[in-house]
């Protein structure tokens, strides 16, 4: 085990064979578990909450178990267990209750063909999975010669009906989250990166990418308040995008599936 949660710690660096509070492995791994799990229902939660939609069980959920894990409150296995299964229970119901927010918002999805590669003209990339972000971007780029590609998670976004009917949302560039560098030094307009995914950006686009929301890296400009007008100012400044033609692919139905 390695636990360096609070100030009894061995020598000042971290507890390894078992707690000096009496923590032991197992309970160490629960609770690193737990609060694994409540990483993943807190990202739901936010985008759930972005787009109006709120649960009372699930926020009383998460401080309960991050209050559990705390030095010294609970070292009962068979409650941390009991903790472990509700937080999957949780997690279906936040699920949900994003799904619910997205159909309501943006309608039924449905698999759609989609373009990939870019087309000649200006252009602005999103990554992330924030559909909100797109959507917002996308009215506001509405009419201005620009052209909006998804990349990495963001794919399922052209599913969406209402994300689906703006013409210039033109495909889908690149590939995974991974290959950011690669492909986001190939691409020539402007990056907009949502929620998280993002790569430490290299300096030949640090001045054309942006991010909004929970996303955030040292200097990279951060867009507040979705107005996303520098954004669409850096695309048509830069170079033409070149033609590319890239394989069709099909989008899935929800990135949470
Ligand atoms: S919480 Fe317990 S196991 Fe963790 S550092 Fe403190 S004393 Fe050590």
């Amino acid at each position: 085990m390695f636990c360096y949660q609070c100030e009894q710690t061995v020598g000042g660096t971290g507890c390894t064979k078992i707690g000096v509070c009496g923590k032991n492995e197992d309970i160490q791994s629960l609770q690193d578990t737990l609060i694994f799990g409540l990483k993943g229902i807190a990202a739901y939660a936010y985008h759930a909450r972005q787009l109006g939609q709120t649960d009372e069980q699930v926020d009383a959920f998460m401080h309960e178990a991050m209050f559990a894990t705390l030095t010294n409150v609970d070292f009962d296995m068979e409650r941390y267990l009991e903790l472990v299964l509700r937080a999957g229970e949780m997690n279906l119901r936040v699920m949900e209750m994003l799904n619910n927010a997205h159909t309501s918002t943006f309608g039924n999805p449905a698999p759609v063909t989609v373009p990939t590669g870019t087309k000649a003209g200006p252009g602005i990339v999103v990554t992330g999975h924030d559909l909100l972000d797109l959507y917002e971007l996308l009215k506001q780029t509405e009419g201005k010669g620009i052209n909006v590609y998804t990349h990495g998670e963001m794919l399922p976004a052209h599913g969406y009906p209402e994300l689906r009917k703006f013409k210039h949302l033109a495909g889908n560039y690149g590939t995974a989250w991974q290959n950011q560098k690669k492909e986001f030094d190939q691409f020539s307009g402007a990056i907009l990166v949502t929620t998280n995914c993002v790569m430490i950006p290299k300096d030949s686009y640090k001045d054309r990418i942006f991010t909004c929301g929970i996303a955030g890296v040292s200097g990279v400009k951060h867009i507040k308040n979705r107005d996303f007008s520098e954004v669409i100012e850096k695309a048509l400044s830069q170079r033409s995008e070149e033609r590319r033609v890239g394989k069709e692919c099909r989008s899935r139905w929800s990135p949470y599936d």
